[in-house]
């Protein structure tokens, strides 16, 4: 008797990891790698040559359900945590930049509003936000403290029943498009110098930005300076529930859960552009995918890809679970970025000097995870934190 035909291995799905999505997750998925296949793919690499973040697209992200994506009312989507991880991977398939955009607007300004803003705040805000009416950006960087925010210069300081704001953010993704700026400062002369959040509205007195230009990075996003010159502001700009660090960092755990999924997207595309430029580009008489040793790269790039995912599917069940915490994040944050940053470029090196144009997606990727290295926690600041987890010993200073 004939033996059945074996079901054909998918080289991305290599093992059919779409079967571990329940229906939503995989229509989420299907919904966000159709829009990004036409709408961004095609447009991607000019707006990046250009440096510019393409505001054309706002409306129709927002149309999808992408901002604020898995919280519950005020006219956000509600949707798994597993599903929002499917969405960031998909967008940052096209570009970090983009993905970036989506983080900031819904895991950070979004999310800070949502979990320490007041129910007048969420009202007025979170609706227009998650239709892209409004933009957000989240300041907590500054030139001198970046890694360490904890050393925070801006202050806020009492004037009657309003509060002065003077100082800087430094690197604030969507800076000088935002309609309204989250900003953590120090507050002067009460509270303990407590760190609080704030909501800056643009265009208020003593309040601009400036936009951080030649970075050969993120170019389709904008990086901004926030300058507060005696900034203004009423008593109820303040978060009432977010009070110290723990607030900021709880907005940067939420974001960080989308960049363990997001850069398996950027890493996707490096390898499926050199699987498939492996297989055409002939050398020596033969397509480059027939020597070993660019098989062997081939292999390793997709035995990461996979571990990557797994993982990333692992934390996305344990935060609809209620069970992730932020040493889980930083664990998967670590990894995946570390890994998909090594895939593209070795994926670089398959497309030879061709790797290192915009025509192809892979040297604009790998540009891009060095700023996701970076950005929420540099790699070398979460082994700090699993350090701390695994020994009970800080060694952060
Ligand atoms: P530093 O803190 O100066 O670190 C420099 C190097 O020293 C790093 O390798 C770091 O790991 C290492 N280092 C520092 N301390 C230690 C230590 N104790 N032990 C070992 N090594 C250490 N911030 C915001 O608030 N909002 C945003 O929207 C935002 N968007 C960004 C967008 C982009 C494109 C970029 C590049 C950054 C953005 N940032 C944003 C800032 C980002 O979070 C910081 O760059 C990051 O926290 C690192 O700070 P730093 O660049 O000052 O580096």
């Amino acid at each position: 008797m004939k033996a059945p035909a074996r079901p054909k291995i998918d080289p991305v799905d290599f093992l059919d990891l779409s079967a571990l999505l329940d229906e939503d997750e995989r229509l989420v998925r299907d919904t966000v790698r159709a829009f990004v296949d036409e709408r961004l793919k095609p447009n991607v690499a000019a707006w990046f040559d250009a440096g510019r973040f393409p505001r054309e697209i706002v409306g129709e992200l927002a149309a999808l359900g992408l901002f604020g994506m898995h919280l519950e009312g005020y006219g956000c989507a509600g949707t798994s945590a597993v599903s929002y991880g499917l969405a960031c991977l998909e967008l940052e398939s096209a570009d970090s930049g983009l993905r970036s955009f989506v983080s900031v607007q819904g895991s950070l300004a979004m999310y800070a509003l949502y979990a320490f803003g007041s129910d007048e705040q969420k009202t007025e805000w979170l609706p227009r936000m998650a239709r892209g009416e409004a933009i957000g950006c989240f300041g907590l960087t500054e030139w001198d403290h970046g890694s360490d925010p904890a050393g925070m210069r801006m202050t806020a300081r009492r004037a009657g029943s309003d509060y002065v704001l003077s100082g800087s953010k430094a690197w604030i993704t969507n800076g000088g498009i935002a309609d309204l700026a989250i900003v953590w400062v120090r507050t002067e002369g009460e509270d303990d110098g407590a760190i609080r959040g704030f909501i800056v509205p643009k265009g208020v007195k003593g309040f601009r930005t400036q936009n951080i230009e030649r970075k050969i990075s993120l170019r389709a996003s904008v990086t901004s300076e926030l300058i507060f010159e005696d900034v203004r502001l009423p008593q109820d700009a303040m978060l009432p529930h977010a009070r110290g660090l723990r607030g900021p960092l709880s907005c940067l755990s939420e974001a960080r859960f989308g960049i363990i999924w997001g850069c398996l997207g950027a890493a996707r595309t490096c390898y499926e552009t050199a699987l498939e430029y492996a297989k055409t580009r002939v050398q020596f008489k033969k397509p480059i995918a027939s020597f070993q040793l660019t098989q062997e790269k081939l292999v390793n790039m997709l035995l990461e890809l996979q571990k990557g995912h797994l993982l990333a599917l692992h934390i996305g069940r344990m935060k609809d679970a209620g069970r992730l915490q932020t040493e889980h994040v930083s664990l998967g944050k670590l990894n995946n970025v570390r890994e998909a940053l090594r895939i593209c470029r070795e994926a670089r090196t398959i497309l030879g000097a061709s790797g290192i144009t915009l025509e192809y997606p892979i040297i604009r990727h790998m540009n891009n995870l060095e700023s996701v290295l970076t950005y929420e926690g540099t790699s070398e600041i979460h082994t700090l934190v699993l350090g701390q987890a695994l020994t009970g010993i800080a060694a952060f200073s």
